[in-house]
């Protein structure tokens, strides 16, 4: 459904310095896969402050809303995204203070890494080449070679549903496997604290260098997709690639998109799919390892948009 003339005309007077509004944004095209429409209007603010005005608007509008960071994790609907979305890619402000790194949401996690390199510092190396941006990674706990973010996060500024700005300490036992105190609280991550340590530098380079290079061999940056798809059914005992490889379903799809030959929790696209035909491939390999197993794998990619029933 279109928004109301109202509503559009309620959120425009909110578009200052601090926060960019485009009608017919398109969004899809802004996502690791490159595909699926355009949001009906997409708000872009630049600083925390920006940010929680718009959630305080939008939920004294009472007016559902989507929330973006890199869309490295997402698969747009073709319809687009009827709701305002919230992106936060032009919260891109970093400073550095001796070990700690303070970031906004919409930083790339890859930059962290970098700029932890350029100060001498050790920590951040498992965010080399990780899409998306580093308020996503702490709201997905996201994880790569043996870290993940509670390992290294101190704090995040967040803003809660009303609009409220405050300050939350996180320790590492708030966090579990794609479990993280924002998620399971309805919080927006608006700025991160990283607590690094001062590291040799060529070390830290070389432990980069080769997180890069594996994620090259496993042809991670060889077609667009939003990493892996499935979480892994820890009580099953097997990695979900494992299970979906087992089954000798690399390589099946259509004649557009399918599943990774290299990373069989990867479902990917050569440019001419549409995120219907993605999507009929997630939820096809889905269907075959729930028939052949008996397990349901939970889908790890979200859902954005306006999706008819699949
Ligand atoms: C090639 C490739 C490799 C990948 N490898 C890995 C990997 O090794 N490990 C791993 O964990 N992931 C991996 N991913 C997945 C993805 O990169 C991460 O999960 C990433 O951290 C998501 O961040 P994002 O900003 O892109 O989030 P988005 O895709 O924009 O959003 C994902 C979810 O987070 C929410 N969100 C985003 N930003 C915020 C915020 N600031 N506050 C609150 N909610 C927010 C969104 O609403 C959405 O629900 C990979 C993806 C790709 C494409």
């Amino acid at each position: 459904m279109p928004l109301s003339p109202q509503l559009v005309t309620q959120l425009h007077a909110l578009a200052d310095e601090d926060l960019h509004i485009e009608e017919g944004c398109p969004l899809g095209t802004q996502t690791t896969y490159g595909l699926g429409g355009r949001a009906a209007m997409a708000l872009f603010p630049r600083t925390p402050d920006a940010l929680a005005r718009v959630v305080a608007r939008l939920t004294q509008l009472d007016t559902a809303y989507s929330i973006l960071g890199g869309g490295s994790n997402v698969l747009m609907a073709d319809k687009g995204c009827s709701v305002p979305a919230v992106v936060l890619s032009r919260m891109s402000t970093l400073s550095v203070q001796d070990t700690t790194i303070t970031a906004m949401a919409g930083v790339l996690s890859a930059r962290i890494a970098e700029e932890a390199l350029a100060h001498g510092l050790t920590g951040a190396e498992f965010l080399t080449a990780l899409p998306g941006s580093i308020g996503g990674a702490a709201f997905m706990n996201a994880r790569a070679f043996g870290r993940e973010m509670s390992d290294i996060l101190e704090d995040a500024l967040v803003v809660d549903p009303e609009g409220r700005l405050s300050t939350l300490t996180t320790t590492p036992g708030d966090f579990a496997y794609k479990v993280s105190p924002f998620r399971s609280r309805q919080l927006l991550v608006a700025r991160v604290t990283l607590r690094l340590a001062p590291g040799d530098p060529v070390a830290v380079r070389a432990a980069m260098e080769a997180n890069a290079a594996h994620r090259r061999r496993n042809g991670e940056d060889r077609w667009p997709s939003c990493g892996c798809v499935f979480k892994n059914p820890y009580s099953y005992g097997q990695s979900a690639g494992k299970i979906i490889d087992d089954l000798g379903l690399k390589g099946f799809g259509t004649e557009n998109a399918w599943v990774h030959r290299e990373h069989a929790n990867f479902i990917v696209h050569n440019g001419r799919a549409t995120s219907s035909e993605v999507r009929w491939v997630m939820e096809e390999v889905r269907r075959r390892v729930f028939e052949a197993v008996g397990v349901e794998l939970e889908f790890e990619v979200e859902f954005e948009g306006d999706w008819d029933k699949p």
